[in-house]
């Protein structure tokens, strides 16, 4: 069950000064980077500055924009012919940020992959179809490397080719998949097409799903459909990728592995910590990475800590799912709305399908939401009453949810817009 039985299960008190020891010496390495070697100076931090793990917060911030004015080598710690490899950001949400690697930081990631992927329970002898883009994104190979190191036979298959990835699923037996949750229910399209059960017809087990903000709803979708576990996996490339945060068997948050990373969740405005069970932003600090040590790094992303210890005996703290990143919520009439808040209350009705998007208009002066919705073939073709009433009870939940009124459409299975990569939820034609 467990794949490093001590750090796994290391008791607190310990598990924090090893953050300690492992921050002075973190601290110590980017004060060899231009930038922090002039931000770190100009605030009096040094390795001795820091005592305890509480001398953190004399650290300042690093943010998104911070990683770009620092593009291309500001945050490098290392000589350059150290690095053996870099990975950028998808760069959804604007210029690509870049994080090199060493051969013992590429080394010290495959070996926390593992441990995630040990812990949901993947094991030498599964057959593991890696269906993430391979590339600069780090989902492709950085699964990759963990898996290879559990033993488990690694079919890089990549992402797209919805065809191909089912028969190499037949092909070679797989029995482990890591996919982003959107494409895992677009391809149940393609095997309705082929003709193939994935639940019957394969020998899938278990998935690893992430890199994009998905509601419990969409992961009971999954597992009803493909017959399979599914682990929620969370990372960001500028905190290597993968391998951050994992779900185990328990399934009730993602352990933060805290012998890597230090966790602090602030609230985004006042920029103080808020308490444990209470929702702010994430806030990681790279121990142990030597390229690109990263300090109090400003994620975006929304989560609450769980304030009780997990049932499976691991010490290190959990995160709740994503409920997005600040960036993703928008206004419509004055009330602030996340595109889950909608995917929660979609989810919940078995007669919408599997893909949706929210469309933000003018219509005069006044801010409309659309929500597109897929329904199944079935009830398209049987009859305007039930699909009027069935529009009815989406839009009273929706308002119940999100508090304002939105317009409910339908469109058929394969004809709301969708892509092999993370899925574009809100599309707004307000400012065109
Ligand atoms: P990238 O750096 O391009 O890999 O993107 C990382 C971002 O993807 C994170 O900051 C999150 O916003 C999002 N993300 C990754 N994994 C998850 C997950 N399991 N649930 C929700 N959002 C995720
Ligand atoms: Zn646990």
């Amino acid at each position: 069950m467990f794949w490093d039985r001590e750090v796994e299960l290391l008791p607190r008190e310990e598990l924090e000064a090893l953050q300690a020891e492992r921050l002075r010496e973190t601290v110590a390495r980017a004060l060899c980077t231009s930038y922090y070697g002039g931000v770190l100076g100009g605030e009096g931090v040094s390795p001795e500055t820091i005592r305890s793990l509480d001398d953190l917060r004399r650290i300042p911030f690093t943010t998104k924009e911070d990683l770009r004015r620092g593009f291309p080598y500001g945050f490098l710690a290392v000589p350059k012919e150290e690095v053996v490899r870099l990975h950028a950001s998808s760069g959804t949400t604007g210029t690509p940020t870049v994080v090199y690697h060493t051969r013992r930081d590429i080394d010290t990631w495959a070996d926390l992959v593992a441990r995630c992927l040990y812990m949901a329970g993947m094991r030498k002898g599964d057959v593991f179809q890696n269906m993430m883009s391979y590339g600069l994104f780090t989902g492709g190979l950085g699964l990759h490397y963990g898996a290879e190191r559990i033993g488990a036979l690694v079919i890089p298959s990549g992402a797209g080719n919805s065809r191909r990835q089912i028969m190499l699923m037949r092909q070679f037996g797989t029995t482990a998949i890591h996919v982003i949750p959107s494409y895992a229910l677009k391809l149940l399209e393609t095997f309705r097409e082929m003709g193939i059960d994935p639940k019957e017809d394969t020998e899938l087990r278990m998935a690893f799903v992430g890199a994009e903000p998905h509601t419990e709803e969409v992961r009971r979708r999954i597992e009803e459909a493909y017959g399979m576990d599914v682990f929620n996996s969370y990372g960001l490339s500028e905190m290597n990728g993968p391998g951050v945060a994992f779900e185990c068997p328990c399934k009730e948050g993602m352990h933060v592995w805290e012998d890597k990373y230090i966790l602090e969740v602030i609230d985004p405005e006042t920029l103080e910590l808020v308490p444990e069970g209470e929702e702010g932003e994430l806030v990681f600090t790279t121990l142990c990475r030597e390229a690109t040590p990263l300090l109090r790094y400003r994620t975006r992303d929304l989560a609450f800590v769980y304030p009780d210890p997990c049932p499976c005996g691991r010490t290190h703290r959990r995160i709740s799912r994503i409920k997005g990143r600040t960036d993703d919520m928008f206004i419509v009439k004055g009330v602030n709305i996340f595109p889950m808040q909608v995917e929660q209350v979609l989810m919940g009705f078995p007669e919408v399908g599997n893909n949706y998007v929210i469309v933000l208009e003018k219509v005069g002066p006044m801010d409309e939401i659309v929500v597109q919705i897929e329904v199944r073939e079935e009830l398209l073709r049987g009859g305007i009453r039930r699909l009027e009433a069935l529009q009815e009870r989406i839009v009273r939940a929706l308002r119940e949810e999100i508090l304002i009124t939105p317009k409910v459409e339908f469109s058929e299975p394969g004809r709301l817009p969708s892509g092999e990569g993370k899925a574009m939820r809100v599309i707004d034609r307000r400012g065109v």
